[in-house]
């Protein structure tokens, strides 16, 4: 990462300028040193952030995917659904983990933002003025760690890796790539789902 301008490069990625996306920087990062590991491109690490679906904050998962490189196209990236901005990082290969949580000590002035304010009227961030952006993002940012976010103790955490399924076939119905676990059975021919028209 550019550690120069790491909030350039996250806004960059996640397209707009927001607290939660901050927090979940901050809080990829103090797993990481937690921890005592450098972001990984590869699977040696796996998080699973407790946000959920379609409700505000949300923007903690980019925070987390940036800071950490855990992705959800490489699969090491889950959802618990909980609906909480908090994160589990999982050192895969070491067994270990650690769980980092927002600790919600600014939210009065968070809420009280002209930026919030304007977010609950239904304007999209991205129609915000630059300035009352960068108010909101700079008070996660410039935060003393310890105000925003509860770091768990380091603990074992037993690691069984899913092997993935390398193999895929052509559906005969539409020609389409399909992963083998995918693939159904109709009248003894591999389909897609789409194709065979039943999922399971
Ligand atoms: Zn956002
Ligand atoms: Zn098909």
């Amino acid at each position: 990462m550019d550690d120069a301008n790491p909030l350039g490069l996250l806004f960059e990625f996640h397209g707009h300028r927001c607290w939660a996306s901050t927090v979940g920087m901050r809080a990829g990062a103090a797993a990481l040193q937690a921890l005592g590991v450098e972001p990984s491109g590869g699977k040696s690490l796996h998080a699973v952030v407790e946000i959920g679906d379609h409700h505000g904050a949300m923007c903690f998962g980019d925070g987390i995917q940036l800071s950490t490189q855990c992705t959800f196209g490489k699969g090491n990236l889950e959802k618990s659904r909980r609906g909480k901005l908090a994160v589990t990082l999982i050192e895969t290969a070491a067994d270990r983990r650690v769980r980092v949580a927002y600790r919600p000590t600014l939210q009065p002035k968070i809420q009280a933002s002209a930026f919030m304010r304007k977010r609950a009227a239904g304007v999209p961030a991205s129609d915000i003025p630059d300035a009352e952006q960068w108010e909101l993002v700079r008070l996660i940012w410039d935060a003393p760690q310890r105000e925003i976010l509860s770091v768990g103790p380091v603990e074992p955490a037993a690691w069984n890796a899913i092997e993935e399924v390398v193999r895929f076939a052509v559906c005969p119905g539409c020609g389409e790539l399909v992963a083998e676990p995918y693939l159904r059975t109709v009248r003894g021919d591999q389909r897609c789902i789409d194709c065979a028209g039943y999922p399971a």
